[in-house]
């Protein structure tokens, strides 16, 4: 089966190596085709490209949207977009417009116990300042000693309920996936495991991501236990959802499956790429 790795990030948003050092790991971890996803952030993959085509690694333009849904957070991906589509790239430059003051709100929430500098201390881990993210301010407090590793963190101060933890309204479902459609690409619920919904409120999530034009979910990603690559793929089945596979790959050392390093889809689903030519 085709190494397909759909799903990861470069320090464009929140993961650690530039796109020309993921393609090159890419490459020698033996993805067949690979896509970079930016978390609300297209700016790298020019460089994805380009790092891509010199190793000959086909390769496909992506991004994961961060979206509310039923007062959760929810990522959707893109794949196959036209990153300069108007419509898409002014939807991501409004929701990123929202980083910053949440990440001011997340340092001064920090201050309360005790941890200063925290909104200095994460830039120190930024190197788009327009994409200020969380995994940030974790990589902050981890520095500072207080955990030793992002697990942690987010387990301690950052995940939902924690002293960081700063609720915030992102892009609607609806918006995320016209913008995805507008240019041309397709959209998929990115690990859908993650979520904390009932039955019922997954039903009502995909049956609304369908009305809108959304076309898939991830099956298999670095996000899912083993039991959950089966789970899905029912979904996936029952549901008539293309199945994507991809690592979440954010760095050497943090992230726990590296680019290419998945199993395979499990059969009978029908892939994202059935179509895409390779
Ligand atoms: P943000 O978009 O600023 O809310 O940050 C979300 C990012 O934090 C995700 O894309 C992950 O990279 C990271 N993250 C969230 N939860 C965890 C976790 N439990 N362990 C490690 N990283 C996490
Ligand atoms: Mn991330
Ligand atoms: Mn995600
Ligand atoms: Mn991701």
């Amino acid at each position: 089966m085709l190494n397909a790795d759909l799903h990861c990030h470069s320090n464009f948003s929140d993961g650690t190596l530039t796109p020309t050092a993921l393609a090159a790991r890419a490459k020698a971890n033996g993805v067949d085709v690979w896509a970079m996803t930016d978390h609300d952030e297209v700016g790298g993959l020019a460089e994805a490209r380009a790092a891509a085509a010199a190793l000959d690694l086909p390769f496909v333009a992506g991004v994961e949207i961060s979206i509310t849904w039923s007062g959760q957070t929810v990522h959707i991906v893109g794949l196959q977009i036209d990153e300069t589509n108007e419509t898409l790239v002014n939807g991501l430059a409004t929701t990123r417009g929202g980083r910053e003051p949440r990440a001011r709100e997340i340092a001064a929430q920090l201050e309360k116990i005790g941890i200063k500098g925290a909104y200095e201390g994460a830039l120190k881990f930024v190197d788009n300042p327009d994409l200020i993210s969380r995994t940030h301010f974790a990589r902050y407090i981890i520095e500072l000693g207080l955990c030793n590793n992002l697990h942690d963190v987010f387990a301690n101060y950052l995940g939902e309920g924690k002293p960081g933890f700063v609720p915030h309204r992102w892009a609607s479902l609806q918006n995320s996936v016209e913008w995805i459609r507008a240019a041309g690409g397709i959209a998929v619920i990115a690990h859908p495991g993650r979520y904390k919904f009932t039955d019922i409120a997954f039903d009502a999530l995909f049956k609304e991501f369908k009305s809108f034009g959304g076309v898939g979910i991830e099956v298999t990603t670095g996000s899912h236990s083993v039991d959950q690559y089966d789970y899905y793929a029912k979904v996936a089945k029952d549901y008539d959802f293309l199945a994507s596979r991809g690592s979440d790959f954010h760095g050497p050392g943090e992230s726990r499956v590296d680019l290419g390093a998945l199993p395979p889809l499990p059969s009978g689903v029908k892939p994202v790429w059935h179509n895409w030519g390779w």
